[in-house]
């Protein structure tokens, strides 16, 4: 779609710049043991789901394709046709290498953090893919193995009235009793109608308890059945903020997420630190560099990294070891087809501080279907011992719901 990037760009032109591609490291392609694999495509399709999931696929000489997924945004299959270039030709398990590589050429178009993170991140999760198959493991195992067999998964809840406590609760309840999910999150960002003013950030007394009567209907009506985090997306001054995490410490709150804008650590570490409700942050911050200063800061109890926005597997199992050191849990935010999903459950497998996965689109109905596996079942995925993520895309159903315009993936 949209531009032809290999007309613009001439990969064999010489650059001054650094240059980690195989030919200029002097890296050679052939490793033996049915290894020495070349890329040989990069194409994309953009699904309409509940947000535009945006697929890659990754093809080789060896007739293996690797499939992952970037989160979703407007951009981000240019930027990956822009990057194609950069990977043909290139062995796909120089994986380290080769997400170097992108985010170095890629510079120009702002590889430190957004959309273009997002868009090398798809094409790292369908490095995984790729090498799992051709070695013949399963992705967790290319990240250092298993620390369970299955990962939880928190299902994102709405309701209509959501401003009603008794219709949250009533949700709370048909989702953990009719789904079977044992770990739950609502949005606490609703209008009470007590609102004066929605852009100065401030609660008003009453906006408070609103919100803490919601908290407690939900965790009352579930408790000992479900865990339940709620998400503010951003949107409370901090001392409105502070007011909130303490109305709600007599709950049993599993988190509460981003009370705060996410830019300013100073207010993100002096409200967390104010409270024993603990405070999820991360899905705004980019690769291990921005995640770092949030937990180094202690300005987080639980970091939420979205797995193919904030850089990919590998970046977010490197998350996860900082946060480690600080004893911090891993709570992976996640909005994506079953692509990056069970990507993103491959990486709670392999390590230790794995809290959950989200689920965002229990109200699409054909969610599932975009795969020929199971992916989530009473609440968890199982680990699949299939080579690569373990997932097969659905072709057909990928074709029903492509986005107008987009062409379906070429076969094998
Ligand atoms: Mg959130």
């Amino acid at each position: 779609m949209g531009i032809d990037y290999t007309e613009l760009h001439d990969p064999n032109a010489e650059y001054t710049m650094r240059d980690l591609s195989a030919e200029t490291m002097g890296v050679t392609r052939e490793r033996g043991g049915g290894r020495d694999v070349e890329i040989t495509d990069v194409q994309t399709t953009m699904v309409d789901g509940n947000f535009p999931w945006t697929l890659v696929r990754i093809y080789t000489d060896a007739g293996v394709v690797g499939t992952g997924e970037a989160y979703w945004g407007a951009g981000v299959p240019e930027l990956i046709e822009r990057m194609e270039p950069f990977v043909v030709g290139e062995n796909p398990l120089d994986i380290d290498r080769l997400y170097e590589h992108l985010v170095q050429k890629m510079s120009g178009e702002g590889s430190v953090e957004g959309i273009t993170v997002t868009a090398i991140a798809g094409i790292e999760v369908a490095l995984h893919d790729l090498a799992g198959k051709i070695l013949e493991v399963p992705a967790y195992q290319l990240l250092g193995g298993k620390y369970r067999d299955e990962m939880r998964v928190y299902c994102d809840c709405h309701t209509e009235a959501e401003a009603d406590p008794e219709a949250c609760a009533d949700e709370a309840e048909r989702v953990v009793e009719e789904l079977g999910y044992d770990a739950l999150k609502f949005d606490l960002d609703v209008p009470s109608g007590l609102e004066k003013d929605r852009a100065n950030r401030h609660l008003r007394p009453g906006e408070i308890r609103h919100k803490a009567e919601i908290v407690e209907k939900v965790t009352e009506r579930v408790k000992d059945r479900a865990d339940v985090a709620f998400d503010c997306h951003w949107t409370f001054s901090g001392g409105s903020a502070k007011r909130l995490a303490s109305a709600i410490e007599e709950y049993d709150v599993w988190w509460l997420e981003d009370p705060v804008p996410p830019e300013n650590l100073a207010v993100q570490q002096e409200v967390t630190q104010s409270t024993i409700t603990p405070i999820t942050v991360g899905e705004n911050r980019y690769r291990v560099t921005e995640e770092r200063r949030l937990i180094e800061d202690q300005a987080v109890d639980i970091v939420a990294p979205d797995m193919p926005k904030v850089g990919g597997m590998r970046e977010t199992r490197k998350i996860a070891d900082v946060a480690n050191q600080y004893y911090v849990p891993v709570a992976m935010h996640n909005v994506s087809s079953p692509v990056a999903t069970m990507a993103s459950a491959h990486v709670g497998a392999a390590i230790p501080n794995a809290l959950a996965v989200e689920y965002h689109s229990y109200e699409l109905g054909w969610w599932a279907d975009l795969v020929e596996e199971d992916v989530i079942e009473d609440g968890y995925i199982e680990i699949p011992e299939r080579p690569g993520l373990g997932v097969t895309l659905d072709m057909d159903a990928v074709a029903g719901h492509m986005v107008e315009g987009e062409t379906l993936f070429d076969e094998a």
